[in-house]
């Protein structure tokens, strides 16, 4: 992806890939009369075609797409594992702060949301204390609401003033002083807390207590949130909720004919002598291969069914594999095997 595109919208990234897929197998895509099935796991894509507020770089994308016969379908994560696996390898996730994804991911996070970091520079020379008590007595606000509690009005705008107070023309709340509506002080005054190496980058809760021992402003929660998921070493370190793919495994090299062999049922074709499914069994080693017709309307694929044509038409000649590549499901495998060796007697 290009800097820019790190930048677009998830809706506009997904819809990229679908762009991408069908700018590289174009010409088989375009050729077929079928209808191509696309799935993804972006549900909000699915009404693609129908949708009438497009940007400009969506509707170019729409107009690319009209040329392909195809429906964009929906599936959920769980579903989905199997792709996740080929797109989130372990070999795929950058290993420091040179790679330029990170510096990518970073304007990302900055841009969708209001907060200047980049603005927030340490101040060796003024402690965060002083500068609020400082604030606290010049603000304009802060001198509003001192004349509100003067008045004994409870209310300010949408502050309460219940609990606030004011001493030595500083004004407090409670215990804690009361921050000014200074955007930079306020961001200051949570990196200088949510980054000291005592503190060393705690989730929301917690920062959000430490502050409150001292500090005080209206919506200071949400201020903090927006500080923390904007925060770049506490998006690094946030634990990831997709399952860890392991390193994907080349399989070992067959020493004999017919020991590793890929299986995979071809469905949906016309019919043909009543036949509409072909199991393909390959060897590995020399890509030898049986096209077995197998299975009509009215039957399923099942295990034990799968099992007798391997005996039939493969084991009946070769050596019974000690590796199957299947795309089905680890169970299909397992049951599959069980049912091999029952039906060759062999005990596990
Ligand atoms: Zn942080």
């Amino acid at each position: 992806m290009s800097s820019a595109e790190c930048n677009y919208k998830i809706y506009d990234k997904e819809l990229l890939i679908i762009i991408w897929a069908f700018e590289h197998w174009r010409f088989k895509l375009k050729l077929t009369d079928i209808s191509i099935k696309m799935f993804i796991d972006h549900q909000a894509l699915i009404s693609l075609m129908k949708d009438k507020e497009l940007s400009r770089r969506q509707m170019r994308w729409v107009q690319k797409l009209a040329d392909f016969n195809f429906k964009i379908m929906y599936r959920s994560d769980k579903q989905n594992i199997k792709i996740d696996a080929l797109t989130r390898r372990a070999d795929f996730v950058p290993r420091d702060l040179d790679d330029e994804r990170i510096w990518y991911q970073r304007t990302t996070i900055l841009t969708l949301n209001w907060m200047k970091i980049a603005d927030l520079k340490k101040n060796n020379d003024q402690s965060i204390y002083k500068q609020v008590l400082e604030t606290n007595e010049i603000d304009e606000n802060c001198t509003l609401l001192r004349e509100a509690i003067a008045r004994d009005e409870t209310q300010y705008e949408d502050i309460k003033l219940k609990n606030c107070r004011t001493q030595n023309e500083i004004l407090y709340h409670d215990s804690q002083l009361w921050v000014s509506f200074n955007e930079l002080l306020q961001m200051n005054l949570i990196r200088e807390i949510h980054d000291q190496s005592s503190i060393d980058h705690s989730e929301i809760l917690r920062t959000v207590k430490i502050i409150k021992r001292n500090y005080y402003w209206s919506s200071m929660r949400k201020t903090i949130d927006q500080y923390i998921w904007n925060c770049y070493v506490c998006q690094r370190s946030k634990t990831s909720r997709d399952k860890s793919n392991d390193l994907l495994q080349s399989l070992s090299i067959s020493e004999q004919r017919w020991q590793n062999i890929v299986m995979n049922f071809i469905i949906d074709l016309s019919d043909s002598y009543n036949y509409n499914v072909i199991l393909t069994v390959i060897c590995k080693l020399l890509k030898e291969r049986h096209y077995i017709f197998c299975i009509t309307d009215d039957e399923d694929i099942t295990i034990e069914k799968t099992a007798e044509m391997l005996l039939q038409w493969v084991y009946q000649t070769q050596n019974l594999s000690s590796f199957i590549v299947f795309n089905w499901d680890s169970q299909f495998i397992f049951i599959l095997w069980k049912f091999l060796c029952k039906r060759l007697s062999i005990s596990l």
